[in-house]
């Protein structure tokens, strides 16, 4: 049977058996797979709470299996590579030319390359400055929804994350993953707005499930994408 549990903002998925013994075992395996077996008659209750309450210790596994896992294959920045873009996966054509530029045709993510010009460069650079002007057009379109709120714009930063796609600081600061842009826009709204949902609702209660559901009624679908999603 597979269960969740929430430890602070991180969502702990297990799968959960019953078996005939006295106490509650929890393993994290190397694929990742967090199983927990439990005696027959253990509450469903009482299960999360012990999983929840083991909750930083099995981070701390899946953390340490997961830095032995391959990333994503190492980019080389030669045609015929595919690189993600709003959730689509395009295929790299690198050309030379007389000036270096980046264009999405079709489904292609053509590089033009002026002189020594280094295509990783003139990607990132591409990447970067789209990042920015589709998180701030995002930020600025979802928080009109939070108009009744009262809520002032955050101060957005761009900001590398191992493991988390947006965070809000403790002064309200927004901080939003580069990753995101490559995942479909709806999953950038989701980000956003959950972290908006944040400035009202600090913690993950039910008020803010229920604000957060009242944005974006269709926020799981974007969740789920997302955490299938690796970065
Ligand atoms: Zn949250």
């Amino acid at each position: 049977m597979e269960r969740s549990v929430q430890y602070g903002k991180t969502k702990i998925n297990f799968t959960l058996s019953r078996s005939k013994r006295k106490t509650l075992a929890i393993e994290v395996h190397p694929d990742l797979l967090v199983k927990v077996i439990a005696p027959i008659d253990a509450s469903l209750k009482s299960i999360e709470d012990k999983v929840i309450k083991r909750g930083s210790w099995i981070i701390k596994q899946i953390q340490f299996f997961e830095s032995f896992l391959p990333r994503t294959p190492k980019r080389e920045y030669v045609s015929g590579e595919t690189h993600l873009y709003l959730g689509r996966r395009y295929v790299l054509k690198v050309k030379k030319s007389d000036k270096s530029e980046v264009k999405l045709k079709g489904g292609g993510l053509l590089v033009f390359l002026k002189g020594n010009s280094k295509a990783q460069a003139v990607l990132a650079g591409w990447y970067k400055s789209h990042t920015e002007a589709i998180f701030i057009k995002h930020l600025k379109k979802n928080i009109q929804a939070f108009g009744n709120f009262g809520i002032n714009e955050p101060p957005l930063s761009i900001k590398r994350m191992k493991r988390r796609w947006g965070s809000l600081t403790s002064t309200k600061n927004l901080i939003l993953n580069p990753e995101l842009i490559k995942t479909p826009v709806k999953c950038i709204d989701y980000v956003i707005i959950h972290e908006l949902c944040h400035l009202i609702h600090p913690h993950h209660g039910k008020e803010f499930y229920e604000l957060q559901e009242q944005m974006m009624p269709d926020w799981r679908r974007w969740k789920d994408r997302l955490e299938r999603t690796t970065i």
